[in-house]
């Protein structure tokens, strides 16, 4: 069906989930309610969520078939030989650990690779410092906590906007090796290669630069992780934009990628579709010491290393979820879909970073230049769309940055970005019309759109529970 202009959704939908719709009234008293703060808001007043696209899409009739077959044995469950067995086939990983999500993984590897550094390779304590394309923040936080520096080391044009890129995830290769000679391997506990790079807004690393970033880090003896949330997606990308692998499959291409990282570290609720799961993986018996170190750190924080904070049926869920994840033309939709919003946003004036694989951007420091930064213009404009249209949508600038601990001041933030994220299979193209015209709306009341200040501000991670006004 090459020939349509749009590939229309390549599924059946066969459970369905009401939505309320609201006035504009009603909508106007439950962001007061909420503290002008989407965060607070209750599901059932919303009519689009758009706040993250984990754990909350559509999951396959054969994801729900799986759920039946679990086996709920406390260890050595028929469930977990099966996910296990799954992750050798795709990923060619030779041990599995599940975890209940991304984070329980990284709460395993992250302190037992610091803590071997240190040891190993006479690191002193405190002077670590971990790499990374680019640190999703759970991990960036795990890093932290076990008193390591989390580098980012991306290319130069990750973060303008400006610019169109293939692959604007990538790690800048001259400069990750630079940075090991400054710092010293002995000090570098692991480079995290994160697919796609989510920080920059879902952008695609590709095959040569993964491989370019293991062939140094195997140079200089550093464990590779791939932070592997989106690595369907990538490998879509890839297979669309890296000349070398336009003839291969999403399978061929994920299993390739694999081989240039030695551990795999998963949320499962991104592109292995599940509602909750994770996953941490192990190439080979090259760190058996750190895998058999995880598995007794596992007993203790998420479960018996044969179910790891998961039911016997999600482990069969899951190991569905990663090959269904991987489907042709369920990528090609989705990749299209996020597309059509981004070109359809640019199409009514409202400016947008280069569309990533699972969310649109919209630049609201451009769309609203009355506001300053420091009255929030991207949350202010989370509120609107509410309002407008019953749409949530999560602020990416100011806000989420937060202030500096030291001085007690704003962070500067290089955008003030509103993400608008989209759920698999969840919503259709009728929506993502509905989200273009509100923002048509919107933008024909701007100027009456007003800055926002805090009725209460937490000390940390403000914008989950922060309560704000608008500005007189
Ligand atoms: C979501 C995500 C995580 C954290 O996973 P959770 O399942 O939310 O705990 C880690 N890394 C990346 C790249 C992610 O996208």
């Amino acid at each position: 069906m090459n020939h349509f202009k749009h590939l229309p959704e390549p599924f059946r939908i066969r459970v369905i989930e009401p939505v309320k719709t609201t006035s504009r009234e009603y909508r106007e008293q439950a962001i007061l309610n909420a503290g002008m703060n989407p965060f607070l808001l209750d599901s059932e007043d919303i009519f689009i969520d758009l706040l993250t696209d984990s754990g909350t899409g559509a999951i396959t009739q054969n994801m729900q078939a799986a759920m039946l077959r679990g086996d709920e044995a406390y260890s050595g469950s028929r469930s977990y030989h099966t996910l296990a067995a799954t992750v050798k086939q795709i990923f060619g990983y030779q041990h599995t650990i599940p975890t209940h999500q991304g984070r329980g993984a990284e709460q395993l590897y992250i302190p037992v690779l610091i803590r071997k550094r240190e040891r190993e390779k006479g690191g002193k304590p405190d002077s670590m410092v971990a790499l990374s394309n680019y640190f999703f923040d759970t991990t960036q936080g795990h890093t932290q906590i076990n008193r390591c520096v989390a580098k980012n080391i991306y290319c130069a044009n990750a973060f303008n906007t400006d610019v169109y890129e293939d692959f604007k995830g990538n790690f800048d290769l001259a400069k990750l090796e630079q940075a090991i000679i400054e710092i010293g391997a002995e000090n570098i506990p692991y480079i995290v290669s994160t697919i796609t790079c989510n920080s920059a807004g879902g952008q695609p690393v590709s095959l040569a630069n993964l491989k370019g970033a293991y062939e140094i880090a195997q140079k200089y003896q550093i464990p590779v992780v791939m932070d592997s949330a989106r690595f369907a997606e990538n490998a879509y990308f890839i297979q669309q934009r890296e000349a070398a692998y336009a003839d291969w499959s999403i399978e061929q291409i994920t299993y390739e990628a694999y081989k240039y990282a030695d551990i795999l570290a998963m949320s499962a609720k991104k592109d292995a579709m599940v509602q909750i799961g994770g996953l941490l993986c192990f190439k080979d018996d090259s760190l058996l010491d750190v895998y058999t170190e995880c598995r007794t750190l596992c007993v203790l924080q998420e479960g018996f290393p044969t179910y790891g904070g998961l039911e016997g049926g999600a482990m069969e869920r899951l190991a569905v979820g990663l090959v269904d994840g991987m489907r042709q033309d369920w990528l090609a939709y989705r990749i299209q879909q996020v597309q059509y919003l981004v070109d359809g946003l640019q199409a009514v004036g409202i400016y947008c970073q280069q569309a990533g694989g699972h969310a649109a951007f919209v630049d609201a420091g451009k769309l609203l230049p009355h506001i300053p930064a420091e009255q929030f213009p991207a949350h202010a404009l989370a509120c609107e769309l509410y309002k407008t249209a019953g749409i949530r949508a999560v602020e990416i600038g100011s806000l989420l940055l937060g202030r500096d601990p030291q001085t007690g001041k704003q962070h500067p933030c290089p955008a003030e970005l509103l993400r608008l994220t989209i759920p698999r299979a969840t919503y259709t193209q009728t929506h993502m019309d509905f989200i273009i015209e509100a923002f048509q709306k919107i933008k024909e009341n701007i100027h009456n759109i007003k800055g926002l200040e805090f009725v209460y501000e937490p000390p940390i991670l403000r914008h989950f529970t922060a309560r704000l006004k608008e500005v007189d």
